[in-house]
Order: C-alpha cells, then sequence, then structure tokens
C-alpha cells in the first residue's frame, strides 16, 4: 500500500508507533470507538468485562469524543492512549490500527487510510454507530446486562 503515489510508502508502514508524528497517530486511528465503550471489572476474580455502554462524552452517531482536547480532565476513566502507553494496554480490540501496527499487522481494506472514506469503518460494521447505548441514563447497578463478548481477546 502506498499513500501519495505508488513509489512513496505508506508511513503507517514505514515507521515505528514511537516514529509518527503527531498528526500520523491521530489519522491512524480508525475512529471505531470501540475503546470508548465501558468495561466491568469483577470485585472479586479481577476479570474484566465489555459492554455496548458507551462513554458518555462519545457522540454515537458520529463516533467522537465531544471533548477530545480536555477528556481526561471530565473523565477520569478514560485511558491515555499514545505511544507511550499503549504497549501495555491489553485491551484494545484486535481491529485496533495501534494494536495492528504494533504486532506488525496491516491495516485493513475498511480502515480509512487505506479506503480513502471515512465511512468504511462503519460500514464494515467494526465501529460501534450502529448498536452502542450512551452511559447517560443507564441506572449503574443495571450495567452488567450489557455485557457482550470482547472482541480484544
Ligand atoms: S479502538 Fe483503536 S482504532 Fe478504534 S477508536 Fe480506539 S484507538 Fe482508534
Ligand atoms: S472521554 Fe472521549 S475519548 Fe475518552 S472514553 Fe470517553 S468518549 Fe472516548
Amino acid at each position: 500500500m502506498t499513500s501519495d503515489s505508488d513509489t512513496e510508502p505508506a508511513f503507517w508502514e514505514t515507521k515505528s508507533l514511537a516514529e509518527l508524528a503527531p498528526e500520523e497517530w491521530e489519522a491512524l486511528c480508525d475512529g471505531c470507538a470501540q475503546c470508548c465503550l465501558i468495561k466491568l471489572e469483577d470485585v472479586d476474580t479481577g476479570e474484566r468485562h465489555l459492554t455496548r455502554i458507551a462513554c458518555r462524552l462519545l457522540d454515537i452517531g458520529r463516533c467522537r469524543c465531544k471533548d477530545y482536547d480536555r477528556r481526561h480532565r471530565i473523565v477520569p476513566g478514560c485511558v491515555p492512549i499514545s505511544p507511550e502507553t499503549v504497549g501495555a494496554i491489553d485491551w484494545l480490540p484486535a481491529t485496533c490500527a495501534y494494536r495492528l501496527r504494533g504486532e506488525g499487522k496491516p491495516l485493513a481494506w475498511w480502515h480509512p487510510l487505506i479506503s480513502g472514506d471515512p465511512e468504511t469503518v462503519h460500514q464494515a460494521g467494526i465501529s460501534i454507530r450502529s448498536w452502542a447505548l450512551s452511559e447517560s441514563g443507564i441506572d449503574e447497578d443495571a450495567a452488567y446486562r450489557f455485557i457482550i463478548r470482547d472482541p480484544s481477546v
């Protein structure tokens, strides 16, 4: 795969995650918003369970954070995903571009950097747009009812 021409290799193939410029790092995110789903932890076993409940700050229709610049201040549980932290995060979905590139795997056809179309991540059923529920309005005690299979495993 190439970026601008058949002779110019794509930045995500030639650079490691640590070598990416900030704008390249941001562009590598596919916009699936799977990382914005709420995870529940079993207090007895420490086992983590993924739900289809999305963070209250997520615009589900756009799969975009409503306040990206201030997200960590507004939502303390929002885990920073950066070149420094990504290697230690074990719950990113198998489709996550950071996880794929960290494992030396290629991006899929639906990734916007490959398709050239930000809609393909939704059309391919990778994003949470069509089935996530907002955390707002869901009783915390009822969250366990929304546990789903974890695509990171
Ligand atoms: S799971 Fe990965 S690719 Fe998808 S939105 Fe989160 S950081 Fe971006
Ligand atoms: S604060 Fe924003 S980026 Fe963080 S989990 Fe919530 S919606 Fe996602």
